[in-house]
């Protein structure tokens, strides 16, 4: 029997009207802000930020965009994130990757105030989320597979789940996060030996490799559900890293790309704006342990 669809798209959908209503019933003259940081002139990073801002703005969050030239030094990248942090109209901040090679990514990232690292990229942040503290903010993508993984009703607590890919921004928040549904979790990564045999043994397969198609059929446990995050440009189109036709015969749920994972991400992200902007406006515990913080 053919896999069920999860569709993203209609989950996303849901899930910014629910958003939207919640902003519309803030009882505050402030509005939440998000600072979209771009570094120079990735014509795929502009339409993301320009996606984000979109959407922020269909749902009442402030997005700025600073748009900074690839030349930019990494001082004066750390002033504009000071400002930012110091700013009690900015409520999120996000620096949008890949930076530029001449600059400290790690360093640049963890200069954000964790209480506005609505990314969930600070070293503190990535350490809450290892210690399962609900406080830290969850990174976006690994965030809204986790709400798709729950739309299906399947149970995660105890399954074997595969995430292929190590990434900081995707395959390691992804394994922690499913480690802490209580899934057993395997990590694998393009030095890992017998993938394909591991992969056969998961219920979960969690793909993020950048691998146009990878994931065949008899890759695939019959009855697993497919969480395909890969974003591809082939001659023939945008696909996944899964190939979509011959494995949605065996799954028992899969993502779509377009359509799956893609539309949960920005989602996600607006949604920590929300809580990072409730948590500053109630005098919430706040993350932060920059000298001077006036966050409180
Ligand atoms: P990265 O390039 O940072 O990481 C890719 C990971 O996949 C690495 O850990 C790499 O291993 C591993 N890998 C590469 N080739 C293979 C292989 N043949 N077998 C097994 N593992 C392999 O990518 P990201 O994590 O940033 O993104 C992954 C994919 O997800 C991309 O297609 C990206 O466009 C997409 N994406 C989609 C998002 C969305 O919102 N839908 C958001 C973010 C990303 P190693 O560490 O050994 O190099």
């Amino acid at each position: 029997m053919s896999a069920t669809i999860i569709d993203g798209k209609k989950i996303a959908s849901n899930f910014y009207n629910k958003l939207k209503e919640k902003i519309s019933k803030l009882e505050c003259e402030e509005i939440p802000v998000l600072a979209v940081i771009s570094v120079g002139d990735d014509p795929a990073s502009k339409v993301y930020v320009k996606t984000k801002q979109k959407r922020a703005q269909e749902i009442g969050i402030g997005c700025e965009i600073i748009e900074l030239a690839d030349t930019i030094g990494e001082n004066a990248l750390l002033e504009i994130i000071d400002e930012l942090n110091d700013n009690h109209h900015i409520n999120g901040i996000i620096v949008q990757l890949p930076l530029p090679k001449h600059i400290d990514q790690l360093k640049i990232l963890s200069r954000i105030n964790p209480s506005k690292d609505v990314d969930g990229f600070t070293p503190y942040n990535t350490g809450l989320l290892s210690y399962n503290d609900k406080k830290g903010f969850i990174s976006a993508t690994p965030k809204g597979i986790l709400h798709l993984l729950q739309s299906t009703g399947i149970e995660l607590s105890g399954k074997h789940a595969a995430v292929i890919g190590r990434s900081n921004i995707v395959g390691k928040p992804m394994a922690m996060l499913l480690l802490n549904q209580d899934c057993s979790v395997t990590i694998t990564h393009s030095k890992s030996q017998n993938i394909e045999d591991i992969v056969k043994t998961a219920d979960i397969i969690v793909v993020a490799c950048g691998q146009a198609k990878m994931i065949k059929s008899s890759w695939v446990k019959d009855g697993a559900t497919i969480i395909d995050v890969g974003i591809n440009r082939t001659e023939d189109g945008l696909c996944g890293d899964v190939d979509f036709d011959d494995v949605k015969e065996k799954a028992s749920f899969i993502t779509p790309v377009p359509g799956g994972v893609g539309p949960m991400t920005v989602a996600m992200l607006l949604d920590n704006t929300y809580t990072a902007f409730c948590r500053q406006q109630n005098d919430g515990e706040c993350l932060c342990h920059h000298k001077n913080c006036k966050c409180h």
